[in-house]
């Protein structure tokens, strides 16, 4: 197994305290991955700096054809990707396969297209006698930071626009979930000139925390929670570092009473506990007309009861474990202070599943309040709240009452309704009648303490870039 990290074009060994390596599902030991050092640091940022000024100067075709190389490669090795990351996390791996792999080698191919192809305003004589150029130029050396619900995805949503658009980075993966980052480090040693990527491995205190705050890091990019967004925010007003914030979500689903429950109850299956509910934009939070409470209550408990929990590669597997030992118990705490209180019920779930591995039973927690902390606060698990409610503004009202700001859908078959309400919602993304759904040509992100910053689209690129104006005297 690949284990080391890429500096300057090398794979190199970390020489700093090594980290055990998990298979989720089992909870054993699969690899040992050796942390980077100060000088290793050190050593990444100077190599990216170096790369940079060539890097920039290369034209977006060619910089296009090696990120072509690259999609090409990920999906002629799409299997091997997908069996480690499943076989670290416990995701399922047919849905590994079938649902990240295709679109992880997509980005590539998007960004090397897309690269090619700025918009802007056009040049012109605003003064007269000069004429007025803008610019979209890389912003430099980029530290980019990437959580463990989707290793290798997160991580090339920060890497492909940065690189696109001109930008060397480094990148720092999970301490958890490093090994298809440092798999992709292999292919990158190979295909990009040196120190364009460079990897190094750690846990945040003190890798990721050395590396964000390193005063010749122009840059910095995290999707994580919020806490890490503010200790990265606080470091960064140091030397006024541009920053790219994607943090946690808490995604309200409304459900008119017009919906299709069906629909509805097939979609909230799907789309609250896809990935076990380890995902910022789950359907986790319901509010549900009053006329159909009941029936939504009871369709989705026994839709939800139907989903097969088991490890990678069982027949039917719908859901895996959460990532860690940790992460489980913040998810059981949250559901047990839930289930203490008079007014909810846990209609489905509420308990950890004996034997090996981090699983949790696939929860539905009924009657839950506006001020709940089940209602409030991300759990980042496969645990779901419904909550009744009276009228329209009551719904949105109660929607946008969130720190979060990610992402929200609407079910209703009253599509006037539906775009009244898109239009008031204070999230990054809405879908109407689904949810979840990303395509990589559409932006993602949100606001409030979701972060902001886009990832994917040309939103993306543009936000690793800088804008300039360049005047001529004529
Ligand atoms: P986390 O913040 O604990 O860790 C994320 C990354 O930050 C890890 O690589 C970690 O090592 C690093 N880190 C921790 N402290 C750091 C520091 N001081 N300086 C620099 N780096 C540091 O988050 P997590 O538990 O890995 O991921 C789950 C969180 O990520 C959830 O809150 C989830 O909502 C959020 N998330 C958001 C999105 C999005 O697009 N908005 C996507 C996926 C996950």
């Amino acid at each position: 197994m690949q284990t080391k990290m890429l500096i300057a074009g090398q794979l190199v060994a970390g020489e700093g305290p090594a980290e055990a390596i998990l298979d989720s599902a089992t909870g054993k030991q699969i690899a040992s991955v050796p942390s980077a050092s100060t000088a290793q640091i050190e050593a990444a940022v100077a190599a990216a700096e170096a790369a940079f000024p060539a890097w920039a100067r290369t034209p977006p075709r060619e910089r296009g054809t090696l990120l072509l190389r690259i999609a090409d490669r990920i999906e002629a090795e799409a299997a091997a990707y997908a069996a480690l990351e499943s076989n670290n996390t416990g995701k399922p791996l047919a849905a590994m396969q079938a649902d990240e792999m295709p679109s992880i080698a997509d980005i590539f191919r998007y960004f090397a297209g897309v690269c090619r192809a700025p918009q802007g305003l056009a040049a012109g004589e605003y003064l007269a006698g000069h004429t007025s150029i803008i610019r979209r130029d890389p912003v430099g050396v980029v530290a980019s930071i990437a959580p463990w619900n989707y290793p290798l995805m997160m991580a090339v949503w920060k890497i492909a626009p940065a690189i696109a658009a001109g930008n060397t980075l480094i990148l720092k993966p999970s301490e958890q979930t490093p090994l298809t980052t440092l798999k992709l480090a292999e292919l990158f040693a190979e295909v990009l000139p040196p120190g364009v990527v460079n990897v190094v491995c750690g846990r945040g205190e003190p890798v990721g925390r050395v590396l964000t705050s390193h005063p010749r890091v122009r840059m910095v990019s995290l999707t994580g929670s919020i806490g890490t967004g503010q200790k990265i925010l606080a470091a960064a007003a140091d030397n006024m570092k541009r920053t790219h914030m994607e943090l946690g979500g808490k995604a309200p689903v409304i459900v008119f009473d017009d919906a299709d429950v069906a629909e509805v109850v097939a979609g909230v299956r799907t789309f609250g506990y896809y990935n076990a509910g380890q995902d910022c934009t789950a359907a986790c939070r319901m509010y549900v007309g009053k006329s159909i409470y009941e029936k939504v209550v009871a369709e989705l408990t026994s839709a939800v009861r139907s989903l097969k929990l088991g490890t990678q590669q069982e027949a039917g597997v719908e859901l895996g474990p959460l990532i860690s030992a940790d992460q489980r118990s913040r998810v059981a705490a949250m559901v047990e202070r839930a289930a203490a209180s008079k007014h909810m019920q846990v209609t489905t779930g509420g308990k950890v599943r004996a034997g090996a591995g981090f699983f949790y039973e696939p929860t539905v927690i009924a009657g839950a309040r506006q001020d709940d902390e089940i209602v409030q606060k991300e759990v980042f698990g496969p645990v779901v709240s419904i909550t009744p409610f009276s009228d329209v503004d009551e719904a949105v009202r109660w929607a946008n009452d969130s720190e979060y700001g990610l992402a929200s859908s609407i079910w209703t078959r009253d599509i006037a309704r539906a775009m009244n309400v898109a239009a008031q919602l204070q999230y990054g993304a809405t879908w109407i009648n689904t949810h979840f759904a990303t395509v990589n040509e559409m932006p993602h992100g949100g606001f409030k303490r979701s972060g902001y910053g886009k990832d994917l689209s040309v939103y993306a690129l543009e936000d690793y870039t800088v804008t300039r104006h360049v005047m001529v005297k004529l």
